[in-house]
């Protein structure tokens, strides 16, 4: 029988993959939650009693490469967070964490954009995160490296920059759990599949942006990527 939609049926949220003409097709957004010591320490938290942990952000949030995207609704503090993005091209459930790698597809530099404010009153009423952290346009992410393309190196640069100026810089083994670990910790709690994107956390140096910003950053052999907020 002919599938009748009600209406026309939300778009796919689509990735190019870098080098080749595939898009990588969406399914989830995960996103680790202080997984630097240093971020931690800046949220008032205690990284050593308290470890990293997941939320979700919505699929069309994603904004693939970037461009300019409009500043949200309901915020006076919005920040960002530069992150490493692992792309799953392989599903599971409970991975090892001696198999995890060959679960990635690739690799890109995502943004997750947070409204600050409002997060704070949610942490602070111990609500769910989603007026923080769900809102439209809050994930860009530059186009996927796939691994024969070369994975970061371990300690690849990770930065940030808002009109020129240097906001975020770290490297990527400053991570308290590293990719093999979030996907064996995640695949406990989630049935992976492909099409699952995961935000890793950020380093230090988060800072308000407003309207009018232009914001660049990148990983060490990944794509760059930029923003611009209207
Ligand atoms: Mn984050």
């Amino acid at each position: 029988m002919k599938k009748a939609y009600a209406f026309s049926p939300p778009t796919e949220t689509l990735v190019p993959v870098v080098g080749s003409e595939a898009l990588f097709p969406v399914r989830r957004v995960y996103c680790v939650g202080r997984n630097y010591a240093e971020h931690a320490r800046e949220m008032g938290s205690d990284p050593h009693r308290e470890p990293p942990f997941f939320f979700s952000k919505p699929r069309d949030a994603i904004v693939a490469r970037g461009g300019d995207i409009p500043f949200p609704p309901a915020t006076t503090n919005l920040q960002h967070e530069v992150e490493l993005v692992v792309a799953i091209g392989k599903g599971g459930a409970d991975i090892p964490e001696t198999d995890a790698l060959d679960h990635v597809y690739g690799y890109a530099t995502g943004i997750d954009f947070t409204r600050r404010d409002l997060q704070t009153q949610a942490r602070e009423k111990c609500h769910p995160w989603e007026l923080g952290k769900g809102m439209d346009f809050g994930a860009p992410i530059s186009g996927i490296f796939t691994l024969s393309g070369g994975s970061p190196a371990r300690d690849a640069l990770i930065w940030l920059k808002v009109n020129g100026e240097t906001r975020q810089s770290s490297r990527l083994n400053q991570m308290t759990w590293n990719v093999a670990e979030i996907i064996n910790r995640l695949s406990h709690f989630f049935v992976l599949a492909p099409g699952d994107l995961i935000f890793t956390g950020t380093p230090g140096g988060v800072s308000t942006v407003v309207r009018g910003d232009v914001i660049r950053c990148g990983i060490d052999g990944l794509p760059d990527l930029t923003v611009t907020l209207r």
